[in-house]
């Protein structure tokens, strides 16, 4: 069981809530580097907290939405737990929406006009959780790339919105909002109206609109945001699934030529995804074009000699010998996710290997995202609620001052999970909840620079993916113990340094 905050910062041997006259936290420092500055605002993890509390009251009005009698069956949210998984898919289309349609070119109005609705921030929340692929993302897509550009806008964003009354909207930023993409501000009010989500045939490219949820009474098929989602093209009657599309994308990444286009290459998007960026936090292009052309010159994704002496000859344009050709390679894949990530083994070398699952784990869906965001949003469910439960998330909770020493320590904590994954790098530990607060606020502030920034970047950037879904599975809870156990030593060894008796 996890413990909760107040639970942690105090520990197991009765340490009593901070006197905020007699505590000094050292300078952190985190191995031989010695920080200059906090690592965490705490004023960041304050407007963190407000949105996690808003996050949480956002899922309450989903859960208790009504459609009225007259709603067809397709706009219907789901009932039970579904529901919430179909809200989260549903904000995930208004986040890919607005992100196609947004402005990153100038940012003075921000405040203003342009904080996108909560569910969408949400959505940008859950994705900067995943620190690896965010970061890899931002510098891979294009689309993703505007957030790089908007990043430090997240956390300003947040601590706007602390500042104001969850009810009160500014007209402003509504009307820019539905100006930009066509869509309902309230997210509730958006959930009241039919939605389709457009997905791209990959066999003839049409454009087709799937409902998120379909009546099982009606169709054969399932909705976008159901398990098990498919829709026949009507153009090709070819049958799509989101793991078609992720294979479309797979090979549309894999056959782009990394030598055509110089200022793509800068960007990086010429690489398939989970390439890019290396262990230690840093983008290697050499190894992400090394990858790509073993996997091009093997023979199992050589194109088949139907399509280099038939279709070729008559296609004539570029984008059409590439359209072939992913058509080709789907066709040699069977049409499976799977199939491709049996063919990618083969085809790299031994040593590579490794990395074919990682590849194939970012073209799961049909979206341009290297996760499953929807998946995201729902996971990270079980952390807002921890805090809920704990009462930090609560308004004006930490306006006391003696309240808000629980932060600064909590704070100084985290430095010292680092210290401590610095000096062992090759172990796994896991942060108690009131570091893991702290960790996550660290991300949505400085998750693109906190690569190069965080002195441990390699441990910074991998060991929060492997955050189980619920409590520690077996082979983690000794891990899980001993981090605990070294936490609370390090613990003592902060409070020692000032010369307090609080922690023996
Ligand atoms: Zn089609």
């Amino acid at each position: 069981m996890i413990d909760s905050p107040v639970d942690s910062v105090k520990g197991r041997d009765s340490l009593q809530t901070p006197d905020i006259e007699t505590i000094h936290i050292p300078p952190p420092k985190i191995g031989p580097h010695t920080l200059s500055e906090p690592i965490v605002e705490i004023e960041h993890i304050k407007a963190h907290l407000a949105l996690l509390d808003s996050f949480h009251d956002l899922r309450t009005s989903v859960e208790q939405y009504r459609p009225s009698l007259d709603t067809p069956e397709f706009a219907r949210p789901p009932a039970g737990p579904q529901r919430w998984s179909w809200f989260a898919e549903r904000a995930v289309g208004r986040f890919q929406r607005w992100l196609t349609k947004v402005s990153v070119q100038d940012t003075q109005e921000w405040e203003e006009k342009d904080i996108p609705p909560l569910d969408v921030l949400m959505v940008w929340h859950a994705y900067m959780l995943h620190p690896r692929w965010y970061a890899e993302d931002c510098e891979r897509l294009p689309l993703s790339g505007k957030l790089k550009t908007l990043n430090d806008q997240f956390m300003r964003a947040a601590v706007i919105l602390r500042h104001s009354l969850p009810s009160k909207q500014s007209d402003t930023r509504n009307k820019h909002w539905t100006t930009l993409t066509g869509l309902p501000f309230d997210p509730i009010e958006a959930v009241k109206q039919a939605y389709f989500e457009e997905i791209q045939c990959p066999m003839c490219q049409a454009v087709l609109k799937a409902p998120y949820k379909n009546d099982a009474r009606a169709y054969s098929t399932r909705g976008y945001a159901q398990a098990r989602f498919s829709i026949t093209c009507t153009s090709c009657n070819f049958d799509v699934t989101k793991e078609r599309v992720g294979l479309s994308r797979f090979i549309t990444d894999l056959i782009k030529d990394t030598g055509a286009n110089t200022s793509s290459n800068e960007t990086g998007c010429t690489y398939l995804a989970g390439t890019l960026l290396s262990s230690s936090g840093r983008f290697d292009r050499a190894f992400a074009h090394r990858v790509k052309n073993e996997i091009l010159a093997s023979a199992t994704f050589k194109a088949s000699g139907r399509l280099d002496s038939q279709e070729t000859s008559s296609l004539g344009q570029a984008g059409g010998i590439h359209e072939a050709r992913n058509r080709d390679l789907q066709e040699q894949c069977e049409y499976s996710l799977e199939k491709a990530q049996t063919k990618l083994k083969t085809a790299l070398k031994p040593g590579d290997a490794w990395i074919a699952d990682r590849i194939i784990s970012a073209y799961k869906t049909d979206r341009p995202f290297s996760i499953d965001l929807g998946a995201a949003i729902v996971r990270q469910g079980s952390f807002t609620d921890k805090m809920k439960a704990s009462g930090w998330t609560k308004r004006g909770y930490f306006n006391k001052k003696e309240r808000e020493a629980l932060l600064r320590v909590a704070v100084a904590r985290y430095c010292g999970f680092l210290d401590i994954m610095y000096a062992a790098p090759t172990s796994f530990f896991v942060p108690t909840l009131d570091i893991d607060l702290v960790w996550h606020t660290h991300q949505l502030w400085d998750s693109n620079t906190g690569a190069t920034a965080c002195p441990i970047s390699g441990a910074f950037l991998t060991t929060i993916t492997l955050w189980p879904k619920n409590g520690y599975p077996s082979p983690f809870k000794r891990h899980a113990r001993c981090g605990r156990t070294i936490l609370d030593t390090h613990t003592s060894r902060i409070f020692r340094l000032q010369g307090t008796n609080r922690h023996p």
